[in-house]
């Protein structure tokens, strides 16, 4: 198991995001990823692999996927947008920029503001996801913590590896932030895989929350099946999107599987719907395997709702492992803080990390 690290993930650090009508202190905190890292080092996982300072043009094959995946609009808004921030008033540089206006339906997405706070709403869905000094730092290591995770697993240096980075990703679209995401590290994975020559990859989430970033990029496309096990979005974040009758559409019709469950669900429900997915990346016939990590299913999670314990991420590592495919895991959710790192690395020795 290769674990590639991003050390940059700390440069991002939100104060408070919008919850339940109040600014709160934020979930998504550096110290999530310290402790995971700490646990893999404490039962000798590795080795570790830290991508060295990235300047833009450095590495072309990483800026080719990023452009792949992202829309170039929305990588300049992220590149500059502290800068714009602090420009309007440099007392905003005590403050973390959270959106507070977006386009619904009827309204142009097509123009682009000038007004910073417009592109704001603009690129982004929720008020939950501050964006800080550090985060285009953060987030665009993280991507490549991602991509280089890919490479080595897509070129057969490795035959898994784990991109141990935050911000999050499962949640970034082609061209939108939000649920603490801005770059979709498990889609940069992905198109990374295919790029090194995989003609199909599965992207298997199982984070608690859907992952509509993901599913959304490759929603027209036939050679990455997503997959998603998730709170039900009747009642769950993301909320407007993951339902089971989303399939996927023209040239990716069939290539989308979403297994909502109730708020609640145990893990003998969680692992009988795992076999269903599973079953579903067999089916495609994938050579390559991506899963966004999340272990935000965990029964103390603060903010989710189902009720899986420590032991049952060891099982979920073993059934992912019976695929025998390359495979990468990009860390997602988990906001039981203290408790991430055993969960996370379980679902990594079960695997056979
Ligand atoms: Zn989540």
């Amino acid at each position: 198991m290769l674990v590639v690290h991003n050390p940059d993930h700390a440069l991002h650090a939100g104060r408070q995001e919008m919850f339940r009508g109040r600014l709160v202190p934020c979930h998504e905190v550096p110290a999530r990823l310290d402790h995971v890292l700490a646990e893999l080092r404490r039962r000798g996982v590795g080795p570790l692999h830290t991508p060295v300072e990235l300047q833009p043009g450095a590495d072309a094959a990483f800026d080719e996927v990023l452009q792949r995946i992202h829309a170039p609009r929305y990588l300049r808004f992220l590149e500059q947008a502290w800068e714009e921030w602090v420009a309007l008033d440099p007392a905003n540089a005590e403050l973390d920029a959270l959106p507070s206006v977006w386009p619904v339906r009827g309204f142009r997405a097509d123009v682009e503001p000038s007004n910073f706070a417009a592109r704001m709403g603009l690129y982004s869905f929720d008020a939950g996801t501050p964006l800080t000094a550090g985060s285009w730092r953060a987030a665009r290591t993280g991507a490549h913590a991602a991509v280089l995770a890919a490479r080595a697993v897509g070129r057969g240096q490795a035959r898994c590896a784990f991109a141990l980075s935050r911000p999050p990703g499962h949640h970034a679209g082609a061209d939108f932030f939000g649920g603490y995401c801005f770059l979709n590290h498990s889609a940069l994975a992905a198109q990374a895989l295919r790029n090194l020559g995989a003609d199909r990859v599965a992207v298997l989430d199982v984070d608690y929350h859907h992952g509509n970033g993901t599913q959304s990029i490759f929603y027209e496309r036939a050679d990455v099946l997503t997959v998603s096990i998730h709170g039900d979005p009747r009642t769950e974040y993301p909320f407007y999107l993951g339902h089971a009758d989303e399939r996927g559409a023209g040239a990716g019709e069939g290539f989308n599987l979403n297994l909502p469950l109730p708020r609640g669900s145990g893990f003998a429900e969680w692992r009988a719907v795992l076999q269903q997915a599973i079953a579903a990346v067999r089916a495609f016939g994938a050579q390559a395997l991506v899963v966004p990590l999340g272990v935000d299913t965990f029964e103390g999670d603060p903010i989710s709702g189902f009720r899986l314990k420590s032991d049952d991420y060891l099982r979920i590592g073993e059934d992912l492992a019976a695929l025998q495919l390359p495979t990468v895991f990009a860390f997602e959710g988990g906001y039981a803080v203290a408790e991430v790192g055993v969960n996370v690395a379980n679902v990594l020795e079960g695997f056979g990390g």
